[in-house]
């Protein structure tokens, strides 16, 4: 089977290119990985003839601008990366009939509820929301199209590495008090890697249990004995986009899917 991967020097897209087997199409904009291909999703033809080229029977779009921050701010940018984009890549998966996995987001939710299921009405209240809500619509108007919605992923970056990192140099950390379902880009990759095998089409949400920010801190100290102080707090410093309360995924439809534990906090600390 021939899987194209885009994004995959992203935390996904790195874990996706371990775990899967088959013949792996890896692509990346800025950051290189080894026998990948550079190719700019900005570059709506160049994205097109790159897939109808290739002819994967299998296309991962990974690739997102992910900073929230930044896509409040460069708004063109997030709009062409995370919206736009995806028709291009529905268009081309139509020609050559492959099936499509699309990453999207808890953000797509205003947070007011938490415990999100795929059927909940989104009400994204930041760009990056907006922009991946629209890039989901457009990846749904394609019947052999499956959207994976998920939540505070980390790895090579994230929430839990800043934590242990800021705690282990002997400094505080201010932890949001807001909810959210964190999963590690290797529990995810490996539920992508058994999904494609089901061929589902639709909306599933892919997370870890629901926590808040200053809890897992918390985890996290306790687990590596770490000294220094975690403080819950209303904001973070520096936020420039607004962040949903709690934007937590009921994951209950993929549980009853999957037979890997992709979202115990503990499981899921194990792989930061
Ligand atoms: P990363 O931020 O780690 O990686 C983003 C990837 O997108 C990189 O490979 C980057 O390429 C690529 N990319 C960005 N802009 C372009 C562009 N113009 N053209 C081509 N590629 C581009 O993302 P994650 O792996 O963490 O996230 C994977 C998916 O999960 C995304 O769709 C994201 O929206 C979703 N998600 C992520 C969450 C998180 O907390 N990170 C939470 C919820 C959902 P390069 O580095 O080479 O420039």
């Amino acid at each position: 089977m021939r899987i194209l991967i885009t994004g995959a020097s992203g935390q996904l897209g790195l874990e996706l290119s371990s775990v899967l087997k088959g013949e792996l199409i890896k692509t990346f904009n800025t950051r290189e990985v080894q026998g990948g291909y550079r190719l700019d999703l900005e570059n709506f033809s160049q994205l097109e003839d790159f897939i109808i080229k290739k002819r994967p029977d299998v296309i991962i779009n990974t690739a997102s601008m992910t900073d929230v921050d930044k896509c409040d701010v460069e708004r063109e940018r997030a709009y062409k990366i995370n919206a736009e984009a995806v028709k291009h890549i529905v268009r081309a998966s139509r020609v050559i009939e492959a099936y499509l996995i699309h990453i999207s987001t808890d953000y797509v939710f205003d947070g007011q509820k938490g415990l999100y299921k795929e059927e909940d009405l989104p009400n994204p209240v930041n760009y990056y929301g907006l922009t991946k809500l629209l890039g989901e619509t457009y990846a749904l108007t394609y019947d052999d199209s499956l959207v994976i919605r998920t939540s505070g992923v980390f790895r090579h970056k994230g929430f839990p590495l800043y934590v242990y990192k800021t705690l282990r140099e002997g400094k505080e950390v201010n932890a949001f008090k807001g909810y959210y379902s964190p999963i590690s880009a290797r529990k995810l990759a490996e539920t992508v890697a058994e999904l494609i095998g089901f061929r589902k089409t639709g909306i599933i949400h892919i997370a870890g249990e629901r926590i808040s920010r200053f809890e897992l801190a918390i985890k996290i100290k306790e687990m590596f004995n770490l000294p220094s102080e975690v403080r819950e707090v209303d904001e973070v410093k520096g936020w420039i986009a607004k962040r949903p309360f709690d934007s937590s995924l009921d994951i209950s439809k993929s549980k009853k899917l999957l037979s890997t534990d992709f979202y115990s906090i503990e499981e899921n600390l194990k792989y930061m």
